[in-house]
């Protein structure tokens, strides 16, 4: 079943863990409404693409208003295709939110257990990762291009979560909106770091095209990670949204060449009043 539902044409929910999991904000934006004009045309969340600052704060502060999720309680990362992920607290509220320069350094992963937080996370291609443990209510989010998937994102979240007491077959994983295996073509350097990754897998996730040309399936290499760090199948659940099939929808690092926007992801627990 696609674990992300269209309620709205500016944003995708997943809606099953929001039904099961009250307070739960959780989902990722789509390219439709807000203000940006250009190869940015509309709702970019993404502050380092070259967009206007205001167009991308008015973009920010309309979410905000959507999923009634204030932005100065978001936080955002400066992702680098690396594996930190960040614990964050109620101090941390704001940062990355408003501006880059505030934005968490070299940070491609985040965790928090507290309410009022949104952990949000810019994407066009990369695989978003959602994490959740509801009996803990730790939520977390993690950025996984191939270069974080291959480095193996996933497996710290779960580590780190191991840290906090939570065992593997505790966390609930979401696999969102990214590029698909048909549109993702990559050569040989890629394929030797995702072969290191596949010690003793059987079931490969890429098919070879021609000599050095191999369709690469991201989302698959993810679930691969997540199992063998032992969460569970029925745990995870994987979308069939591609970031470059569905052109109206998304935006596309691969397809628009570069010259484009950012969706945003975002999960948090809303506040509830005392
Ligand atoms: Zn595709």
């Amino acid at each position: 079943m696609e674990p992300f539902a269209y309620n709205h044409q500016s944003y995708f929910s997943i809606n099953n863990w929001m039904e099961q999991y009250p307070g739960l904000a959780a989902g990722i934006t789509t390219k439709k409404g807000g203000s940006s004009t250009g190869v940015y045309e509309g709702f970019n969340m993404g502050f380092h693409v070259g967009d206007q600052l205001e167009a991308v704060c008015s973009n920010r502060n309309h979410l905000a208003n959507l999923i009634q999720f204030p932005l100065k309680a978001w936080v955002g990362g400066e992702q680098t295709h690396d594996t930190l992920i960040r614990k964050i607290t109620k101090a941390d509220r704001g940062k990355g939110s408003d501006s880059y320069d505030r934005a968490f350094k070299g940070t491609d992963g985040f965790y928090t257990n507290e309410e009022g937080i949104l952990l949000t996370l810019c994407y066009a291609d990369c695989v978003p990762l959602f994490f959740i443990s509801p009996n803990h209510r730790m939520i977390g989010a993690a950025h996984a291009g191939w270069k974080g998937t291959v480095n193996e994102i996933a497996r710290k979240m779960v580590d780190k979560w191991g840290e906090e007491g939570i065992l593997p077959n505790q966390i609930f994983v979401v696999i969102g909106p990214s590029i698909c295996e048909k549109c993702y073509i990559v050569n040989d350097y890629v394929i030797n770091f995702v072969e290191n990754t596949l010690v003793d897998v059987e079931k490969k996730p890429y098919n070879t095209i021609e000599e050095g040309q191999y369709s690469l399936d991201l989302r698959e290499l993810n679930k691969i990670i997540l199992l063998k760090a032992g969460v569970p199948e029925k745990n995870i659940q994987i979308t069939k949204l591609c970031s470059s099939c569905d052109q109206s929808e998304f935006f596309s690092h691969r397809r628009d060449q570069g010259k484009t926007g950012r969706m945003l992801s975002y999960i948090g627990w809303k506040e509830t009043s005392e």
